[in-house]
Order: C-alpha cells, then structure tokens, then sequence
C-alpha cells in the first residue's frame, strides 16, 4: 500500500506514477478540492514548465538544483508536455519559454490530472489531514490522521508543499513531519516574491507599469541585474516578472543583513549617448510640447512626471526651454531611477517556499529518505527552488512522477522492476547510486 500526503501537483503525480505501476495508492488530501495552489499558478493560466533544453533546466534551479538531474531524467518537460498532450491538452510556449495549457486555464491542467486518478482507480481521501508518520527502527509502517485514526502503509510519500498561500493548504505539515522525523531543515525563505521599497514614492506609482525595462540590484560591491522586462508599482514596493525572478538573490543578500539598492533602466537597449540622442530628436521634433508630454510616449504619464520631479524640472516645462543641464541629468535618470529596497512582501504572498528538507538526506535517484526506509518526498518540500518559468512546477511533476515509481533502495532490487518513464512501458535495472537507471528496451 502507497500513500501520498498532499493533493498538489506532486502528490498527484505521485499517486498517477505510483498507480500505473498497479500498486494500490492512497492521496490524502486536507481541503475538500484537489490542487487548490495549482489553480493560482500562472495567474490562474497555469505556467506549467519551461520549454529550455533538459540539461539547462537545471541551472534555473538553485545551488542544490542538480538534485533534480534523475528526476529530470525520468521525467523532463518534454515528458511533461506529452503527459498532457497524450490525454487531450495541449500546450503554447509563450515568451523565455514558458508553456502553457492552450486553454489559457489552469483548472485544464487541475481537471485532467484528476480524470487520469480517477482513471486509474486511486483512492482519494480529501478533508483529510495527516498528522505524523510513523516509523519503527528506521522503517515506515503508516500515517496518523488527524481524527486519530491510522493506515498502515509500505510506502509514504510526503508532497505537502511549502509554507506560502496558506489558504491553498500548503501549511508547512510536511517539513514538520519530516523534521520530526530526524530531517534536517534547511531554512525557509520566500522565493519569486514582490519587494517593498524604502521610498514614499511607489504609493503614488501604484499600478504604473513599465515595460521593457532592466532592473539592476546592488549590495556591496555584489550586483545583479535582470532581464528585460516588464515591472509594476505596488502600493509600497514593486512586483511583476522580472522583480520576481530576480527576488531571490534580493532575499539572500537581505538575509545577509546587507543593505540592497535597486536601479531601473528604463532604456536598457540603448547606452547613455544613444539615450540622449533619441531624446534630443524626440524632442526637437516637438518643440512647443511639453516635455512630459514626450516622455509619455516612453513611460506612462504617472512615471513622466515622477521623472521631471526627481530630476527638479517643473511639470509644465516645454521641449524647447530644456537647458543641457536639465536633459542631462533626465538622461541620467532614464539609465538610473534610484530606490532601496526595504524587504519582501510576507511570506504568504511568495509564490514559492526556499528552503526545506535537506538535499544531503534524501537519495536523488528515488526520492528516497536516507534516514527513513519507505519514506519519500515530493515538490516544494525540498529544498529546490526554481526560477520563475514554469520551473517549480516541473520540479514537483518530475519529483512527484520519481517518488511514485520508485521502490526503496533497501529492498532487495535484484529482479527488474517494470516502470513507465518516457511514457512507454520498459524495464530499469537500479544499478545504486544516484546514476542507477538503465533502460531495456
Ligand atoms: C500565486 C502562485 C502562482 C504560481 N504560479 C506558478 C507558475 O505559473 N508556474 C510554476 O511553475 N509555479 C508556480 N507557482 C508555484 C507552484 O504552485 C508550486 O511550486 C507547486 O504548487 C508546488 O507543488 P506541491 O505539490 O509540492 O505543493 P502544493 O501545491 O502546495 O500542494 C501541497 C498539498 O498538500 C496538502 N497538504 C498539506 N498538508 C497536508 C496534510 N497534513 N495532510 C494532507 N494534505 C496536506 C495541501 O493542502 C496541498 O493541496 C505559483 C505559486 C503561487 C502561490
């Protein structure tokens, strides 16, 4: 008997991998609904995964990121994507990669996952909350509900997710159980999360978007700058792709106790004289305009007028008064809007967990405890944490599709053991080790 703690993308994917091998699984669930967190994904279009290629999806995960590389093995995007396609949904692969159902709705994703538990007879039990594993010498035996009742099992997998959206469920439960269970824990941070600023000013830019521009973080002699792309003001703070993505160095450094700057280059295509000369032929060309008027044409009005206060220029100033001192130091601005970041925004409003249960202490090649024999772990639990992308959820379905294969490395794995890894039915041979799959066709 199997049983999966956690009713999100990797116990899900857990249950479907363990049951197509034709074991008899068990999802519990604590809400009422399967998959609560993964409706929210992707502003509820569902970024699913990533479409780089199998070997780069590593280095969008942190330093522990090459953990994953037999999960990716079993089971990589393009995997991902012919799970779905296989059963009727197709996908789109939008900007940097990221794929997403053609539906544009995450619950496609949410509703065919749970069509293929259904079909494949697992048992699912939802308001359920689990509340402790139980081991005897090192060896898994069954799971502790809430209401005090026990099911005996042969095998755990514990993919209970992180500690942010609460709401979603995803309560911390499962770091608990396994810390209780001797698991080291690596700290928890919020990860691809929006950062509040030092400054009054983002109040009044609150839902003022930039778009195409470059964000270049600073602590110490440390910097790093983001992609191109877009932002948006927040009533204290800003959030939108490219903050995100960058947050995560933005939360070590603040861990650190340093003290972080943020630049905006709002023209980062062009270096500072190709800056001014747009600008100056910009504005020659509508002298008797004034000038906030012509930056409008490069950001919203809201942030055209930020830009002329900072830089001393009264609003109503036209093109053509401009002296060269004040297009100067416009120009300066345009490379370099200056803030300081204050923090992150709360925990609960990161979209992922850092952190988690220790890398060092569960077997890459099948999720594996090495403390605990039977006992498994799946998705945001561990401690893995992806780029904003598509990158988590492939984490979770990769880890999640690994756990439920695979049978514990203590058992006696002499005789092949018949598994689904690339969508067809063959036979890997466990070799030990983290580089044990061999495939027979
Ligand atoms: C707003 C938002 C947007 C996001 N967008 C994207 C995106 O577009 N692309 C992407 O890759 N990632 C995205 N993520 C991250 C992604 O959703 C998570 O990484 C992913 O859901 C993790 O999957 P999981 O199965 O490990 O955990 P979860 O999805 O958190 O699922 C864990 C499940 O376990 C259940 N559970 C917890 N404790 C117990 C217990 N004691 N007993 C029984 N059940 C329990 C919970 O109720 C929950 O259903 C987003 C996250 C958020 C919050």
């Amino acid at each position: 008997m199997i049983i999966i703690i956690g009713g999100g993308p990797a116990g899900m994917m857990a249950a479907i991998s363990a049951a197509s091998t034709q074991n008899e699984v068990i999802l519990i669930e604590k809400n009422e609904h399967l998959g609560r967190k993964l409706l929210l994904t992707g502003g509820g279009r569902c970024n699913l995964t990533n479409i780089c290629g199998s070997e780069d999806l590593i280095h969008h995960f942190s330093k522990t990121g090459s953990f994953l590389r037999d999960a990716f093995k079993a089971f990589d995007n393009n995997d991902l994507i012919s799970f779905f396609a296989r059963r009727g949904l197709k996908t789109r692969i939008e900007e940097d990669g990221r794929v997403f159902p053609v539906t544009d709705k995450a619950s496609s994703v949410l509703d065919l996952l749970i069509e293929e538990v259904k079909k494949l007879k697992i048992k699912v039990l939802v308001n359920t909350s689990v509340k402790e594993v139980i081991v005897s010498q090192s060896v898994v035996k069954s799971v502790l509900r809430e209401d005090g009742t026990i099911i005996e099992a042969d095998k755990v997998i514990v993919a209970a997710g992180g500690l942010s959206y609460e709401a979603t469920g995803s309560t911390g439960d499962g770091i608990r159980i396994a810390e209780k269970l001797g698991h080291t824990i690596v700290p928890l941070t919020p990860g691809i999360v929006a950062l509040t600023l030092e400054s009054t000013l983002p109040e009044r830019l609150e839902g003022v978007s930039l778009n195409d521009v470059k964000l270049v973080f600073k602590a110490g002699k440390k910097k790093a700058a983001s992609g191109k792309g877009s932002i948006i003001f927040t009533k204290n703070g800003i959030s939108g792709p490219i903050t995100l993505s960058s947050s995560s160095k933005v939360v070590d450094w603040l861990n650190e106790g340093k003290k972080v700057s943020l630049e905006i280059d709002i023209m980062p295509m062009l270096d500072p004289k190709e800056t001014e000369e747009v600008l100056i032929k910009k504005i020659s060309g509508s002298s008797v305009k004034k000038l906030k008027n012509i930056l409008k044409e490069f950001v919203p009005m809201r942030f055209s007028e930020l830009l002329l206060e900072l830089s001393k220029i009264p609003q109503d100033k036209k093109a053509n008064q401009l002296t060269s001192k004040e297009r100067k130091d416009l120009i300066m601005l345009f490379k370099k809007v200056k803030f300081d970041v204050a923090n992150t925004v709360s925990f609960e409003k990161a979209q992922i967990t850092r952190g988690g249960i220790s890398v060092k202490e569960i077997d890459p090649g099948t999720m594996e405890s090495k403390k605990v024999k039977g006992l498994y772990f799946a998705g945001e639990m561990i401690d893995v944490d992806g780029d904003c992308g598509g990158f988590s959820l492939q984490a979770a379905f990769s880890t999640g599709y690994l756990a439920g294969l695979s049978r514990t490395r203590y058992e006696d794995l002499d005789d092949s053991i018949f598994v689904d890894r690339k969508g067809h039915r063959g036979i890997i041979f466990p070799k030990g080790g983290s580089e044990q799959w061999q495939k027979e066709q």
